[in-house]
C-alpha cells in the first residue's frame, strides 16, 4: 500500500517545526485548533509493538517534548496526545494544544465539526518560529 507520509505528500513540508531523533514534528496544516501538531515517526512502521524497546523509549521522550512546548507557547488547559492510523497507518502522533475558549473541551477534536483553517504563509511562518523558540530537543 502507498504511503503518504513515505512518500512525502503529507504533512506539508512548509509546516515543518523540528527534526527529532526519530521523528520529524509538522503543524497541522488544519489550524482550527491552534498549535495542532503532527509528529510522524521517520522510518515507516505501523504499530508501537514494531519498535525497538529503546525507540519506543525515545518516541516517549519526543511526543513528551512537543507536548511541553505547545501547553508553553499556546498557555494549553490541556495537551490530548493521539496514536490512531485508522486513514494514515505509518506511525504519527497528533498532539492538540486544547485551550481555554475551546469549543467543546470534554470532546476530541475528531468530534468538533469545524471548517478547516489554514493559516496565511506570514501567520504560518510566526506560529513555526514561535515553537521552534521553546523546542528543547
Ligand atoms: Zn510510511
Amino acid at each position: 500500500m502507498a504511503c503518504k507520509i513515505c512518500a512525502g505528500e503529507w504533512p506539508p513540508k512548509d509546516h515543518k517545526i523540528a527534526e527529532l531523533e526519530l521523528t520529524i514534528a509538522y503543524l497541522h496544516d488544519n489550524q482550527f485548533f491552534p498549535g495542532w501538531t503532527v509528529l510522524v515517526l521517520k522510518r515507516h512502521a505501523t504499530e508501537l509493538f514494531d519498535l525497538t524497546r529503546e525507540e519506543r523509549s525515545q518516541l516517549i521522550e519526543e511526543v513528551t517534548e512537543v507536548s511541553r512546548t505547545l501547553a508553553v507557547v499556546f498557555d494549553a488547559v490541556k495537551i490530548n496526545c493521539e496514536l490512531l492510523g485508522n486513514q494514515v497507518p505509518h506511525l504519527h502522533w497528533h498532539v492538540i494544544p486544547r485551550l481555554a475558549g475551546d469549543p467543546a473541551p470534554k470532546e476530541p477534536v475528531w468530534r468538533v465539526l469545524h471548517e478547516p483553517k489554514r493559516l496565511a504563509q506570514d501567520t504560518l511562518q510566526e506560529r513555526l518560529t514561535l515553537i521552534q523558540k521553546q523546542m528543547k530537543i
